[in-house]
């Protein structure tokens, strides 16, 4: 088995066709230069404190030792002959499959502007580090400019200010998070951050940078540095080269499998059923239930969405639909909050674990009620 991309979903990937009891050879090959690792920590705890890089690593080197799973990283695949079985890595040599499973992530968007490349952005590990350091590296209550109020954005703008650095958030729509978790959580998000020291510019566009500063239309904000978070796009060049059918990610079904019998795809760069969920517990899943496709197994279905995130020191869980809803509704007032189609609840968002995550997954796969919801929270 060949999977292609060095993150949490072929790393799930592996560990799942081990425990299924798949005895022959696994290959992940990444293209970063050391082990798998998780993303989450990146916007968040990394960018408080110093973090060693063995706490972010996704499992440990004896942990791929002991299971005999290859881990070929610094090595791309530049191309994919999914007919013939056979990858070629960047230098020329290539890799046989019987079945290999597509893993390679999302890229960053890249801000249209000039100077944008003075601009910090985040996706590596290498790149939180540098974060971390622009961050420590300037003066107490230095201004910065955080470009996009999306997951990155408010996670980035967050740490700072618990740095003790003055952010401003600038975001093109007129809610967070781009109005996609409705404009109950947006609201409690604002309110939250601008308590904390973030300042909002919502609705707004920087149209140029400077060395010490960002322009918004007419007006100049002060920055001492500035981050960027304005979303991905999935990395799907080595599937629609090879012919598979892709289109905003790559399509698959609920196991991962995609037009072509040998190949699967799995998170941030698979289109899930219609879906794309760029989540980490999306990624781990998608690579598990790939593993049980791969081998031919029962693929169990794919469970309500598990986004987790922060804002200004509280703790948010998003549990299914960010779509598809009628109404978004508190249940309890800056606790709980229901995502509604018809009445039913399809989705819920938690601040500071009032609902336990897997409490949410059941009542949203359930459709609840609002007073099952209710008798729920903690
Ligand atoms: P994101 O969550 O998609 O947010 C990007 C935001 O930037 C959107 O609100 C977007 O608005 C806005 N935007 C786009 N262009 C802009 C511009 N020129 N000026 C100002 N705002 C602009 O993406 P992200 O925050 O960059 O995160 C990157 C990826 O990492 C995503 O896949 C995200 O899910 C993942 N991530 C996840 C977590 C988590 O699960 N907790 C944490 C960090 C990152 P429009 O949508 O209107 O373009």
């Amino acid at each position: 088995m060949l999977l292609i991309g060095g993150g949490v979903a072929s790393v799930r990937c592996a560990r799942a066709l081990r425990r299924h009891g798949f005895e022959g050879t696994i290959t992940i090959v990444g293209a970063e230069d050391r082990l798998p690792y998780n993303r989450p920590p990146l916007s968040k705890e990394l960018l408080r404190e110093d973090l060693p890089d063995e706490l972010l690593e996704a499992e440990p080197a004896s942990w791929y030792a002991r299971r005999s799973i290859e881990v070929a990283m610094g090595t791309r695949v530049v191309s994919l002959d999914a007919t013939a079985a056979r990858a070629t890595l960047a230098d020329g040599s290539a890799i046989a499959f019987e079945r290999c499973l597509l893993a390679t992530g999302a890229g960053l968007r890249r801000l249209g502007i000039p100077n944008a490349g003075d601009a910090l952005m985040l996706r590596t590990a290498a790149d939180a580090r540098r974060l971390r350091a622009a961050a420590v590296g300037v003066a107490p209550g230095a201004p910065v400019v955080v470009i996009g109020g999306g997951f990155i954005g408010l996670e980035v703008a967050s740490g700072l200010a618990a740095l003790g650095l003055r952010p401003t958030v600038v975001e093109m729509a007129p809610q967070l998070w781009a109005g996609s978790l409705g404009t109950g959580l947006a609201a409690w998000a604002a309110d939250r951050l601008t308590k904390h020291g973030v300042e909002l510019r919502l609705a707004a566009v920087v149209t140029g940078l400077s060395r010490d500063s960002a322009s918004i239309g007419e007006s100049e904000v002060p920055a001492a540095f500035v981050i960027a978070g304005i979303g991905v796009r999935p990395r799907e060049e080595l599937a629609f080269e090879a012919g598979i059918a892709t289109g905003d990610g790559v399509l698959v079904d609920d196991g991962g499998r995609t037009s072509h019998p040998r190949i699967w795809a799995a998170g941030d760069v698979a289109r899930v059923s219609g879906r794309r969920v760029e989540h980490w517990h999306a990624a781990r899943e998608a690579g598990e239930r790939a593993a049980l496709s791969m081998l031919g197994l029962p693929v169990p279905a794919v469970p309500p969405a598990w986004v987790f995130s922060e804002v200004a020191g509280a703790t948010l869980d998003v549990i299914g639909a960010t779509d598809g809803w009628d109404e978004d509704r508190w249940v309890e007032e800056d606790r709980v909050l229901a995502y509604l189609a018809h009445d039913r609840v399809v989705g819920l968002a938690s601040i500071d674990g009032a609902l336990p995550a897997s409490d949410a997954r059941r009542l949203v796969s359930s459709g609840a009620s609002i007073d099952e919801v209710r008798a729920a929270i903690r």
